[in-house]
């Protein structure tokens, strides 16, 4: 299996034990910086190092392992951001990242849209993949936003758009975008990605548990693909959310 989007730098070695045992072979680890930067890009940088040169290792030592994403979260919003990119630019041309991620709006303010605007720009020049991040709340109205600001800046095929819901799928599935199903406690349960998968079919989608500092549960996956298996879904269609879907669309 293929957990498409966590946070491995928040995680114990513990979990990346438990997710290689319950079948998961490779993880993609995306950036969040969950404390203040002050504006300041060395707290990021750091940040970036942090992922791409020991929590790779870290996981490999259990079993598993990681594929790294990096970007600016709309969290981590900031102004002084040229040696990021320049950095970003770098880890694309170097092959050192497989996408930039996660990225999006999360307050919808206009520095956030600016921000995630300049990162799909670079995406879409360098032909990068790009993992969206969706809030929690007005979930709906700001995917609004993310996916005008998407379809004006980028080919839709470089996308995934992550953390989507029943609420929120009407609005994404007629697109040529990658959906991903973020199955996690308060968050969606697994019975609620089993009925999309079930409603919408199994070709668009992308599963993962986004563990990170927040209430998480790193077997979300294999539980999801372990239910649908045991309610007698077809093997192959299972195997397209698994992992044959994340092969295709990261390139892994
Ligand atoms: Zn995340």
């Amino acid at each position: 299996m293929i957990d498409t989007h966590m946070h491995a730098d928040s995680r114990s070695s513990e979990d990346f034990d438990k997710m290689f045992i319950s079948g998961i072979d490779t993880a993609i680890t995306c950036s969040y910086y969950p404390y203040k930067l002050n504006n300041n890009p060395e707290i990021l940088l750091n940040h970036f190092d942090r992922i791409l040169n020991f929590e790779p290792k870290r996981a490999k030592t259990y079993g598993l392992e990681l594929k790294v994403a990096l970007g600016i979260h709309p969290a981590n919003t900031i102004t002084n951001n040229e040696k990021i990119f320049e950095r970003l630019e770098k880890l694309i041309e170097n092959k050192d990242i497989i996408a930039i991620g996660e990225i999006g709006l999360d307050s919808n303010t206009l520095k956030e849209q600016e921000l995630f605007k300049k990162q799909l720009e670079l995406a879409e020049k360098t032909k990068t993949k790009v993992i969206i991040h969706t809030p929690r709340k007005n979930k709906l109205e700001v995917l609004k936003d993310i996916k005008k600001i998407v379809l004006e800046n980028i080919d839709s095929k470089l996308v995934v758009i992550d953390h989507i819901n029943l609420s929120t799928i009407n609005e994404l599935i007629d697109e040529d975008i990658t959906i991903g199903l973020t199955v996690q406690p308060q968050k969606m349960e697994v019975e609620e990605a089993i009925r999309i998968l079930d409603d919408y079919g199994f070709d668009k989608f992308l599963l993962n548990s986004d563990i990170s500092n927040k209430p998480s549960d790193p077997l979300s996956v294999p539980k999801t693909v372990r239910t649908l298996k045991r309610l007698g879904y077809d093997e192959k269609e299972i195997n397209k959310v698994a992992f044959e879907n994340a092969k295709k669309f990261f390139n892994i």
